[in-house]
């Protein structure tokens, strides 16, 4: 359980909330920008009769990594949003502790305590 003193202030919460949405904003028009305008729909397709020659195939490859990467930050920071209104925001969701401020000042989208996270870095050899 998580008691009301470990809880992030409300006024800290709304920053955060702020923060996210700005972020979710630009992510957002970046992708627009692109040409993937409608973020919350995933889906990376590419009209089949597009010129195909390698180039183009590389410029391709490019872009949808780039997409993928804003689209993945994007579902990150909805994600953070969700557990803003559902009251779990900056509660670890590997230990169920506490996130530092620190920690969600330089990461707001984070969902794991330096603890987990670097056990977790660990695991997975980065
Ligand atoms: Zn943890």
């Amino acid at each position: 359980m998580i008691d009301e003193m470990s809880r992030l202030e409300n006024a800290e919460l709304d920053r955060y909330q702020a923060l996210l949405a700005e972020e979710r904003a630009s992510l957002a028009a970046k992708l627009e920008e692109m040409g993937y305008g409608n973020a919350g729909d995933i889906g990376l397709e590419y009209d089949d009769n597009f010129a195909d020659s390698s180039q183009v195939t590389a410029e391709k490859s490019e872009t949808e990594t780039l997409v993928s990467q804003l689209r993945s930050a994007l579902l990150e920071v909805n994600e953070a949003l969700v557990r803003i209104e559902q009251g779990t925001y900056g509660i670890c969701q590997v230990c169920g502790g506490e996130i530092s401020p620190q920690r969600l000042e330089a990461l707001p989208t984070v969902k794991q305590c330096i603890n987990c996270a670097s056990l977790h870095i660990k695991k997975i050899g980065k």
